[in-house]
């Protein structure tokens, strides 16, 4: 049986080696921390099971949807029938982003039609806009070159309207602000996950703390599949070696096998990658990083009336309730999301409680009455890659120049920003390279009987 290491337990890594085991390969997980799931975790906090930072997807992530499939997880989360997200600005008047039964794009036409926290003009403008980047070509270089923020501008797109709806989007995914932010890649999420089919928006989310899904779940189906799932197995070389390759493995034996896939983040990767694999480490350095604040709230009391929100005019980008997936029994417990939060980053958690607790209680009355339980900050400096301009151009693909060593992470050429939907796909063409490379790899054997016959 043929032999694949996956380096790496984050999401492209359990589907890499869920797809390797499936295809008839002996595959072992090397994960360098105590648990899978990678970026997207959970731990322990105040008798509170928290997640690192709020994951959302959307019905258009099908990839991860199937992985949910593959490990028996889709009963921990929930996806809306229909998309509708509550916008609330302070004094607590909420707009409704909800899409109506109608095809796209008019599936949007009310809600923005509605959207009252813009004039008349804006409210046409914007809609004239949303058209427009419906047929931007992602694919194209020039657009990639692009930033966000000057094709806004280009087309009339003003302070207002970027505040309060483009960035309310963009945002959380793309983990930057319209102004630092690729054309291309701007257009391809509002493009898949709101113009293209009117149910692709669908908001999705666990109603578990992450780590049931993509650490409990995740080795259960792994190890159901026969997968090696190796803990605290940090890699700290990967050897070509005799027709196959040596990973060499802090503190324990290596490992020798047929193919690796390598599934870290991007500076690791860099780490990792042996002479020949072909890949521009400078340019892999160029794809940089962009961090994620989240603040968890506990109230004495219930403040929220919505699973989620969206703040505008407001510090409060998103905010979620995670009472129920903590598992709180009385009071709530609030995760405000920051992306592109490179200011929150910075600041102290008594900045952060100063600022935002009275930002949360212009939005939701009632918190100005409640107490504050618990209040701290989860910080993920390099939560994502920077889809900036040109970042298209720096994602290599899953193949290396050597045979059988592929790589896979949400940093690679998917076409998603850095998504646990685009972690997936990574991991499943990782696989599908891998498990070809192993099928025309010419066995030692059968090519010196090869040469012996002619
Ligand atoms: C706070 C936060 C919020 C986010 N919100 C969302 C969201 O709402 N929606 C969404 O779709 N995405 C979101 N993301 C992004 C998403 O989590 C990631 O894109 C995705 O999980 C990346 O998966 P990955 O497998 O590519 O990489 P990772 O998850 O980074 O996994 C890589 C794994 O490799 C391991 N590793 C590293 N070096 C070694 C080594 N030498 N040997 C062995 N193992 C090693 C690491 O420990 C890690 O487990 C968010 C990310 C963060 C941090």
């Amino acid at each position: 049986m043929k032999r694949i290491a996956v380096v790496g337990g984050g999401l492209a890594g359990i589907a890499a080696a869920l797809d390797g085991a499936r295809g008839g390969a002996a595959v072992t997980v090397l994960e360098a921390r105590g648990r899978l799931g990678g970026a997207a975790y959970s731990f322990t906090r105040d008798g509170l099971v928290v997640d690192n930072g709020q994951h959302v997807f959307l019905r258009c992530c099908t990839a991860y949807r199937e992985l949910l499939e593959q490990i028996d997880a889709t009963g921990l989360v929930t996806v809306q029938q229909r998309l509708s997200i509550p916008v609330v600005a302070p004094g607590g008047r909420v707009a409704w982003l909800r899409r109506s039964g109608l095809p796209a794009p008019l599936h949007l036409a009310g809600a923005l039609a509605r959207y009252r926290f813009l004039g008349a003009r804006e409210r046409l403008s914007l809609a004239l806009a949303m058209r427009r980047l419906g047929s931007v070509d992602s694919d194209d270089p020039a657009a990639d070159a692009r930033s966000f923020g000057d094709w806004l501008a280009e087309h009339d797109q003003r302070a207002e309207a970027i505040d309060s709806m483009w960035e309310l989007i963009g945002r959380p995914t793309l983990n930057l602000r319209a102004g630092d932010a690729s054309l291309a890649q701007a257009a391809y999420v509002f493009q898949q996950g709101l113009l293209n089919d009117p149910s692709a928006g669908d908001v999705g989310y666990a109603h578990v703390p992450l780590g049931q899904i993509h650490d409990l779940a995740a080795r259960r189906a792994l190890s159901g599949q026969g997968v090696d799932v190796r803990l605290r197995r940090a890699a700290t070389a990967i050897v070509p070696h005799d027709g196959g390759f040596r990973v060499d493995v802090n503190g324990c034996p290596s490992l020798n096998v047929d193919a690796v896939v390598l599934a870290v983040p991007h500076d690791r990767a860099s780490r990792l990658l042996p002479p020949g694999a072909g890949v521009d480490l400078a340019r892999l350095a160029q794809l940089g990083t962009s961090p994620i604040v989240n603040l968890h709230v506990v109230y004495d009391r219930h403040v929220m009336s919505y699973p989620f929100a969206a703040g505008v005019r407001s510090p409060v980008q998103w905010v979620f309730d995670r009472t129920q997936g903590a598992g709180l029994q009385r009071g709530q417990y609030l995760a405000v999301s920051l992306s592109a939060a490179e200011a929150e980053l910075e600041m102290t958690v008594e900045d952060l409680r100063s600022r935002f607790l009275p930002a949360l209680a212009e939005l939701f009355p009632a918190a100005r009455e409640a107490a504050v339980e618990h209040f701290f900050v989860t910080r993920e400096h390099a939560a994502t890659f920077r889809a900036a301009p040109g970042a298209r151009a720096l994602r290599p693909g899953s193949r290396t120049a050597i045979p059988g060593l592929v790589i896979a992470g949400a940093w690679t050429a998917t076409g998603w920003p850095a998504t646990m939907e685009g972690a997936v796909r990574s991991g499943r063409t990782a696989a599908r390279e891998a498990l070809a490379a192993l099928a025309a790899a010419v066995p030692a054997g059968a090519a010196s009987a090869a040469v012996i016959a002619a």
